[in-house]
């Protein structure tokens, strides 16, 4: 009997945490229109850890505004966990907490009291509040009583986290949390966002680094002048993507270049590094490394190159058209 119960209502989650059909966004102002969302179709499974990814002024963050409700849509459809955020907004704002792209936050308020406002603000009885316990975990319950103004931009950035959790909302959007925030804090954020989404909650992440998506991420979007340019699982995304470059600090560049390190067509810095760019599908790295060693240099050390997303953007667009 429980199983079944168990059973049904499992059944009745929705298959998508978010579903955009046709979403269309034109900012109308006296220097004329702007075109931010041009008809973006997107569907993110439940349980996903989903990267949306676009350079700035894509449209990644009209996008989130327009689920979170602080956005007008122009046109087309959303659903947040089924909910139509025009037919029924308060249950698809009950269903998602979004920590915003800007630190706005008010600076007489302690974590604390903003919790509890916002606790207050989706209805959350006395009883239920988690507020020390989301504070602990974001790594703040030390400052429960500090004012705002008092933290720095890191704790700002996971109070923000805290503030989105107060509802217990299955779909968390983080629109570039990790804009200003040091690499320490920004690895314990990540931790506990991990945290949230193996324990059920989806996330969906907006970010202009590829390499954050790429780690973080199960499934990719890409948006580029408000339209979708990918959606594919991460591994199918990167796998279309035959361009890598790696960097190789050697101890000397031997002049002339030996012919194994010339076949390469390496782009030689000024601060001695040498760059590599090859096709994965063409050349394993290890064929690079074996290069070097058929040199007789030795590799110091070892980086890949962040990889640029207008490369990206050009060559999803060429592979489509052809
Ligand atoms: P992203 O978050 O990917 O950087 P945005 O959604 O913030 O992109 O912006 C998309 C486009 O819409 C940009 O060209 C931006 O200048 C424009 N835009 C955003 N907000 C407004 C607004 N309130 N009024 C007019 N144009 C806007
Ligand atoms: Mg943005």
């Amino acid at each position: 009997m429980v199983q079944t119960l168990i059973r049904q209502s499992v059944a009745q989650l929705p298959d998508n945490a978010i579903e955009a059909v046709g979403l269309r966004k034109v900012y109308r102002s006296k220097r004329g229109e702007k075109v931010a969302l041009d008809g973006v179709t997107l569907s993110i499974p439940r349980g996903s850890f989903f990267g949306l990814l676009g350079p700035n002024g894509a449209g990644k963050s009209t996008f989130i505004n327009i689920l979170a409700g602080l956005v007008t849509k122009t046109g087309g459809e959303a659903r947040i966990w089924g909910h139509d955020i025009g037919r029924a907004p308060r249950a698809a704002k009950a269903a998602i907490g979004v920590v915003p792209q800007e630190l706005n936050l008010d600076p007489f308020f302690t974590p604390r009291e903003l919790l509890e406002v916002q606790a207050g603000m989706y209805g959350v009885p006395k009883d239920q509040r988690r507020t020390m316990e989301i504070l602990e975990a974001v790594g703040l319950s030390d400052k429960a009583d500090a004012y705002a103004r008092a933290l720095s931009g890191g704790m700002r950035r996971r109070l923000l986290v805290a503030k989105a959790m107060v509802h217990t909302p299955p779909v968390l959007v983080l629109d570039e949390p990790t804009a200003g925030v040091d690499i320490e804090l920004r690895q314990s954020l990540w931790a506990y966002v991990k945290t949230l989404n193996a324990a059920g909650t989806t996330i969906v992440l907006t970010t202009h680094y590829l390499e954050e998506a790429e780690e973080l991420c199960d499934r990719i979007a890409i948006i580029n002048h408000g339209t979708l340019v990918a959606c594919d699982t991460t591994s199918a995304l990167l796998g279309r993507l035959d361009s890598k470059a790696v960097i190789l600090t050697l101890d000397r560049i031997p002049d002339p270049l030996p012919a194994a390190l010339a076949a390469l067509s390496p782009e030689l810095r000024r601060d001695g590094r040498m760059i590599v760019r090859y096709k994965p599908s063409e050349m394993p790295v290890a064929g690079i490394l074996d290069a070097v060693r058929a040199a007789g240099v030795t590799l110091v050390d070892l980086s890949t190159e962040e990889t640029d997303l207008e490369d990206i953007f050009l060559q999803l667009t060429s592979s489509k058209a052809r």
